[in-house]
């Protein structure tokens, strides 16, 4: 985390605003926020248990600001391996910009419907959702590499879960607190 600079990812904030312990609102709709980027140390709770290890082949859902895809690319290594997929063209858009501002140019930021996993460049050994699900996606299960991790907010339990694939089932291994904007 001290090596991914987060004021890149909220352009216009103040550096003590950017780099304080809290999620930041990045889009508002009707008086509700859509996007946010996460609380610094929810992030890095989720991230432990993701476990990523170097050349981990990694799918985000929900780019949101592009911040934590670049610290799964730092963690993996290779910002090559890391795919992450945006409902909202223009925050997608915006994570680009963000990403590459910050060195990390070949994260792929794709525009769809996150509750499809990303097929094309399945499987993937972890996974992490970062708005919040009733309950995994069976895409995500299917795209998930046998003895990959995956980690996932549950909206109603508030708190974020970390699953391994043995064979084609997931099984519970851990969890965090988490809030987190719903899926749409
Ligand atoms: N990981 C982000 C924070 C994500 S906030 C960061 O580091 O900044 C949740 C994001 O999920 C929002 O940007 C929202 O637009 C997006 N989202 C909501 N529903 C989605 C869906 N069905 N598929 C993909 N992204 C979705």
């Amino acid at each position: 985390m001290r090596s991914v600079p987060r004021h890149l990812f909220l352009p216009g904030l103040t550096l003590a605003s950017a780099y304080a312990d809290e999620a930041v609102a990045l889009k508002w709709r009707g008086g509700r926020a859509i996007s946010s980027i996460s609380q610094p140390s929810m992030i890095a709770a989720m991230l432990e248990m993701l476990d990523v290890q170097p050349g981990s082949h990694i799918l985000e859902i929900g780019t949101g600001s592009g911040y934590n895809a670049a610290l799964l690319a730092t963690l993996a290594g290779e910002s090559e391996r890391v795919v992450t997929v945006e409902i909202d063209d223009q925050l997608a858009t915006e994570a680009r910009a963000h990403l590459s501002s910050a060195g990390f140019d070949m994260v792929e930021v794709h525009v769809g419907d996150g509750r499809a996993g990303w097929p094309a460049r399945a499987p993937y050994d972890r996974i992490i959702v970062t708005a919040s699900t009733p309950s995994p996606e069976q895409s995500w299960v299917e795209q998930l590499a046998v003895a990959g991790r995956m980690v996932v907010p549950l909206a109603r339990e508030l708190q974020a879960v970390a699953y391994v694939k043995i064979g084609d089932e997931l099984e519970q291994r851990g969890t965090s607190p988490a809030l987190f904007i719903p899926l749409r």
